[in-house]
């Protein structure tokens, strides 16, 4: 007879210290308005027709396996940017390289440096791989603090993440300061640098990951077709990688992660970036069009080079988040921190601007 009692299999320590991904909340529904999810940083547009034309086609052939090297979307990826397709591995999407990497590159006793706060999933993979996580604190606005990271190197360190724009406060890292930050890390620690908002990025001092990559063999550039490309529900993203790296992602990768479909759109979604970027400059206008509403209504919104921005509001965000969902549009609250709102729909827009508006009315701002 069998008396085997629930949960007393023995699983991994680590599990119990790792957060859990807070994913943001649907827009919930309203009788007689449309309501807005402005809480996943995703692309609000529908996908590209010719796109789509690519995807029903790709799912032809769904009862086989993909191409377990994505070769032909990683040479379209290589001739894109200009680099080699050896130098490129894929993932579902730019997460699942993220705990690739930490495969890669750490265990139990080694450390791995990011900011904090920044993506939410970095405390998650590092703490699945073993590793310590060593956040460095954000500065007062709300930026990479490059230089406390740099002196949170120690010789158990093995991977750095820099994310640029971060996420969810906005700011960009800026070329001059990853310069002098890259100096300082001794070149056998991989250094990250998430992009996943570059496209949305038009601080002009802002750094050049892919030419800092092309000098430096301990960089490493991760980017995803989440964001700009709107293919967040496909699962596919990118890692520019020196030969070393990009051969151990490729070795390492879930077998046969990134389906067909999403092989075939994201190829079709380089072709058509034309397209697509004039999608990324209405949002990057529309991202402006609330920061500046934001900012003279009194808020201390920091500098955003992504498609959201942020508002430190403290004590005060789940407060404001149910201010928000009232009026039907749902953020992402950081409880105790912030609130990310991401660059949506123009009503969506118009709606957040109005409940900031009787906030500060209110003497919230
Ligand atoms: C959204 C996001 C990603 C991308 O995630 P995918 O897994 O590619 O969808 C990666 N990094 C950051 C910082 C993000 O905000």
């Amino acid at each position: 007879m069998t008396d085997a009692t629930p949960g007393t299999v023995r699983l991994r320590e680590t599990l119990e210290s790792i957060p859990r991904y807070v994913a943001g909340k649907p827009a919930t529904e309203q009788p007689g308005r449309t309501t807005y999810k402005i809480s996943s940083n995703e692309n609000p547009y529908p996908p590209l027709p010719s796109v789509l034309d690519v995807v029903r086609e790709a799912m032809q052939t769904m009862n086989r396996y993909p191409d377990i090297g994505t070769v032909a979307l990683r040479e379209a990826i290589a001739d894109r940017f200009d680099v080699d397709p050896d130098q490129v591995a894929t993932g579902t999407g730019s997460v699942g390289l993220l705990g690739t990497l930490l495969q890669i590159t750490s265990g139990p006793g080694d450390e791995v440096v990011h900011a904090w706060r920044s993506f939410e999933a970095y405390p998650i993979v590092v703490g699945l791989s073993g590793a310590t996580g060593v956040p460095v604190p954000l500065t007062g606005d709300a930026r990479h603090d490059l230089s406390a990271m740099a002196d949170a190197v120690t010789d158990r360190t093995r991977l750095i993440i820099v994310c640029t724009p971060n996420n969810p406060t906005g700011p960009a890292v800026r070329q001059d300061e990853l310069e002098a930050f890259l100096a300082r890390v001794p070149s056998d620690v991989l250094v990250v640098i998430d992009e996943a908002y570059l496209e949305f990025n038009r601080d002009p001092e802002a750094a050049d990951a892919l030419a800092v990559w092309r000098s430096r063999p301990n960089v490493a550039v991760l980017r995803t077709f989440s964001k700009a490309y709107g293919l967040a529900g496909l699962r596919v993203g990118y890692c520019i990688a020196h030969e070393q790296v990009a051969s151990a992602l490729r070795t390492a990768a879930v077998p046969f992660g990134v389906s067909h479909v999403a092989q075939q759109a994201a190829i079709a979604s380089l072709a058509a970036y034309d397209e697509l970027d004039e999608r990324v400059r209405a949002l990057v206008a529309e991202r402006d069009r609330l920061l500046i509403g934001l900012r003279d209504l009194g808020f201390e919104v920091p500098d955003t080079q992504a498609n959201f921005v942020w508002l430190p509001l403290g004590d005060r965000t789940p407060e404001f988040a149910a201010a928000a969902e009232a009026a039907g549009v749902v953020v992402r609250p950081f409880a105790g921190d912030g609130v990310r709102c991401s660059v949506g729909e123009v009503e969506a827009t118009d709606r957040l601007l109005e409940v900031a508006h009787s906030w500060s009315g209110a003497g919230g701002a």
